[in-house]
């Protein structure tokens, strides 16, 4: 075989792979394509129901209550509210009556509970006003934003992302959704955590700086908010360490406890 005759036969044979990958391209396009491999979706449970609620994103407000911020070392008097996000795949579900095993991450030396109300949504928009704001809320859970505070601290005094302190596996731990249709709106009633036994944190509701509706509005200014985002709303004082063997008792008036174990 000399070189045109090679030349020919491998240009022939790669036309006719490429019409082949075309026709099989072609017949593949009327189903979606289909995954290497498959990564699981994150859904909530929803109390009472058999459905469950499906995440998108978790944004989370920083220093929304006054007594926190200045414990963070800021004047909650001035400071527009501001947001961060964590990971969907973050969340640890937490069912009711139980207490859960929550692993002590990696890295940190001073791990932080926070307890917070967390609002999910069911639908979006831009540029959402106060007052149509929570027409967008499904429903509300009780959350932990657990925050490895050494990491949090260490970045913000280098004036880099907090990333590593607020977004790791399991930092998003989360109680089933409740949904407005059976609670309402939740705005006040008191809201706290124990550490074995011994209350931590214990606050109101009605002492957030930005309300859930003003946090729509505001975050909607930000980015377009859709169905299956969630809203952490932020810590009242008293933030602190866990070690391993601590169990965390959270309350949040109007709905059920949520436990977990470090281990
Ligand atoms: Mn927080």
């Amino acid at each position: 075989m000399d070189t045109v005759d090679r030349r020919t036969i491998l240009a022939t044979g790669a036309l006719a792979l490429t019409g082949a990958a075309t026709s099989i391209g072609r017949a593949e396009a009327q189903a979606a394509p289909k995954p290497i491999f498959a990564v699981p979706a994150v859904t909530i449970p929803i109390a009472g129901q058999a459905e469950v609620f499906p995440v998108r994103r978790i944004y989370c407000i920083g220093r929304n209550y006054a007594a926190h911020a200045i414990e963070r070392g800021s004047d909650p008097t001035r400071e527009p509210p501001f947001f961060f996000q964590k990971p969907t795949d973050a969340i640890q579900n937490v069912a009711v009556g139980t207490v859960a095993d929550h692993p002590y991450p990696l890295l940190t030396k001073n791990y932080h509970h926070e307890v917070e109300l967390v609002a999910a949504l069911k639908s979006g928009g831009t540029n959402i006003a106060p007052e149509q704001a929570l027409d967008h809320v499904y429903g509300y859970a009780l959350g932990l934003d657990m925050t490895r505070r050494d990491l949090q601290n260490g970045m913000a005094s280098e004036k880099k992302p907090w990333e590593i302190g607020k977004s790791f596996d399991h930092a998003a731990v989360l109680g089933p959704i409740h949904p407005v249709a059976k609670v309402g709106h939740l705005a006040k009633g008191a809201i706290s955590l124990a550490v074995n036994g011994t209350i931590r944190q214990n606050s109101d509701l009605d002492r957030m700086t930005w309300s859930v509706a003003e946090q729509i509005a505001k975050l909607s200014e930000a980015f377009e908010l859709k169905a299956g985002d969630i809203i952490y709303s932020g810590t009242p004082e008293n933030v602190g360490p866990v070690v391993k063997g601590d169990v965390l008792l959270c309350k949040l008036e109007g709905l059920p406890d949520m436990s977990i174990r470090i281990v």
